[in-house]
């Protein structure tokens, strides 16, 4: 299996680059934040309760996000591998996911960062906000609010996966397709093209 974490902060690319790795290499894509967003959408218990930290730009308590990557993992037994998106955001989240990943005898094959300048985050993130219809992209409080809490919580589960030689940084603030080249040079040799 191939195990990618696309990592980086809020507004760097992750969801749409995960689109292309998907079409091309066929990985199955486990976004928290879409999980997250279909059940606020169904209006289930989880949702509500994850809303409210949505909403103020704070991160969800890690037995959630982990029991929703827990059980897609497990409703994915014959999977060629999968991309994990705005997962792990903490070090116990990566400590768990680590164990999940070996009781399936598999593990973290890479971590790929995609780096981007603050100023050009807020940009997009308060861009895509006019059109998103994600309230956590409307205002500027809470844009800043998620990278302060990517600066304080999630950017130390790179020097998790850098401990095991798992982190890789790739420039991400060229055009999408430059920068889907640039991670497709990380992947093409390590996951090789879709089976069809
Ligand atoms: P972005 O990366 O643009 O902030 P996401 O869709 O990944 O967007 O996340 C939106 C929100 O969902 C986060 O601000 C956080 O509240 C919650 N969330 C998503 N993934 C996680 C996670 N792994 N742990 C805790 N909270 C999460």
């Amino acid at each position: 299996m191939v195990n990618l974490i696309l990592f980086g902060p809020p507004g760097s690319g992750k969801g749409t680059q995960s689109a292309n790795i998907i079409q091309k290499y066929g990985l199955i894509h486990l976004s928290t934040g879409d999980l997250l967003r279909s059940e606020i959408g169904d209006k289930t218990p989880l949702g509500q309760e994850a809303k409210k930290f949505m909403d103020q730009g704070l991160l969800v308590p890690d037995e959630v996000v982990i029991g929703m990557i827990s059980s897609k993992l497990d409703a994915n037994p014959d999977a060629r591998g999968f991309i994990f998106d705005g997962f792990p955001r903490t070090t116990a989240q990566a400590e768990a996911l680590d164990k999940l990943l070996a009781l399936k005898k598999t593990s973290i094959s890479t971590v790929l960062s995609l780096e981007v300048p603050e100023d050009a985050l807020i940009k997009r993130l308060l861009n895509r906000g006019l059109t998103s219809g994600r309230s956590d992209d409307a205002s500027e409080d809470v844009v800043k609010a998620r990278i302060v809490e990517y600066h304080n919580k999630t950017a130390p589960v790179a020097d998790h996966y850098a401990k095991f030689g798992k982190f890789k940084k790739v420039k991400g603030d060229g055009t999408e397709e430059e920068v889907f080249e640039l991670l497709s040079k990380e992947l093409d040799e390590l996951v090789g093209e879709k089976v069809q």
